[in-house]
């Protein structure tokens, strides 16, 4: 093979890390300014947004390593028996790239993963290689993501957290049958237990030294995994079961739910079509209720048939319709828990009613103006002045709000 220009590499190096969603912008429609001719585009790859552990949006430079890869995971573009065109960057292009992007102002980080070449430690071993000389001699103090290698040595790992604000280990599939099936040479004991290390480092270095009575640093934007679904038959449910163990046994910041996109060549055992784009914001949505509205995961689809989430309505929302025995929640006397579960009140607006309902009662108009709309909610609280009535059991209450959020989509 002919050497590639840095150019080159860095199109097929950033094109196979899109794949990742641990700091993906996605949902966006797809436009193409080359075909245009103007300028604007959400087609390209290499730079993409993530969020920072204080809530800042910060741009990365997202690349791998290298595509090549001696693993065959089924549902992996890079796969060693994918027919793609590869590439590999040395670490002194790594290096130069984030800081020549950096110094232009195009980016504030780095998300670093790779395939495996010859072996976890060598591959590893380059990756942390790359975070130390950024950190160390070129005095970067922009912000880097390195996706981890489970097989690789716990040594290695925890090198790679004193130079890394973050570090993630991917678990792959939400079941170890998947894992065993989809991408045989992983073992998911192996991919737990480098899990169980990482927090075991993180707790120990966030304990003040006897000498120097500092904490050090050591990884402090945590660590996060990646999922993908939708190759495999696991429902919502247990996708949902994974990840609240995940986030009780290893303490993760967050998991990621990737959908399946199907690969030229693939296996037969995978699906033909990608999975809908809802079905990963639904995911996100109720993993959201798991971490911050004190939703815990047998709760959320307790009572449906199939064990998936709704597509047409948020799993709040759903949970809600299931539930009509808990509702209404009168929005002047019931506690924080209670209202958290109400339809259409998030944490903000919750925390905004418990302090004006300090000074006075709160109408139906006066939630309506603290939410986006009072659509969702109506059916499920009392205010001053307002009680659903029959509203709340109505059996085609659910047909009725979906068609009420449509229309607010059209305005
Ligand atoms: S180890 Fe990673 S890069 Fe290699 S085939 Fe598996 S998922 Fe793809």
């Amino acid at each position: 093979m002919s050497a590639l220009l840095v150019r080159e590499k860095l199109a097929i190096l950033s094109d196979a890390a899109k794949y990742d969603a641990s700091c993906a912008s996605s949902g966006a429609a797809k436009k193409d300014s080359l075909k245009s001719g103007g300028i604007g585009s959400t087609e390209g790859m290499g730079i993409c947004h993530s969020y920072a552990p204080d809530g800042r949006c910060i741009s990365l430079l997202k690349i791998l390593l290298t595509n090549f890869c001696i693993y065959d995971c089924s549902y992996c573009i890079n796969r060693s028996s994918s027919n793609v065109r590869r590439a590999r960057f040395g670490i002194d292009e790594v290096v130069k790239l984030t800081m020549d992007f950096y110094r232009r102002n195009y980016i504030e980080g780095l998300f670093l993963s790779s395939g495996v070449i010859r072996s976890p430690d060598e591959t590893m071993g380059e990756m942390v290689e790359v975070a130390r000389r950024l950190r160390l001699e070129e005095k970067f103090s922009g912000y880097i993501h390195l996706k981890t290698i489970p097989e690789s040595s716990a040594e290695l790992i925890e090198k790679a957290g004193l130079y890394a604000d973050r570090l993630s280990i991917n678990v792959e599939l939400p079941t170890d049958e998947g894992v065993k099936k989809l991408a045989p040479e992983k073992r998911p004991e192996t991919i737990r237990l480098s899990m169980a290390n990482l927090r075991r480092k993180m707790e120990e270095k966030a304990e003040p030294t006897l000498r120097t009575k500092k904490r050090e640093r050591f990884a402090p934007g945590g660590q996060s995994t990646q999922m993908i679904i939708g190759a495999d038959k696991t429902t919502d449910d247990g996708i949902l079961h994974a990840s609240a163990r995940l986030y009780g046994s290893y303490h993760l910041r967050r998991v990621y739910y990737s959908a399946f996109s199907p690969i030229p060549d693939s296996s037969s055992s995978l699906p033909l079509r990608k999975p809908p784009l809802m079905r990963e914001h639904r995911l996100y949505q109720a993993d959201w209720l798991m971490r911050f509205y004190g939703f815990s995961q047998p709760e959320i689809l307790a009572g449906s048939s199939d064990g998936m989430l709704d597509l047409a309505i948020d799993p709040k929302l759903a949970w809600a319709l299931r539930n009509r025995g808990r509702f209404p929640v009168d929005v002047n006397r019931a506690d924080r828990e209670a209202l958290l579960r109400v339809p259409g009140l998030g944490t903000k607006v919750v925390a905004k009613i418990l302090e004006t309902r300090r000074y006075r009662r709160l109408r139906l108009e006066d939630v309506g103006r603290l939410c986006h709309s009072i659509a969702k909610l109506r059916p499920f609280i009392i205010a001053e002045g307002w009680s659903p009535g029959a509203l709340t059991d109505k059996a085609a209450l659910r047909g009725k709000i979906v068609q009420s959020c449509e229309q607010l989509a059209l305005f």
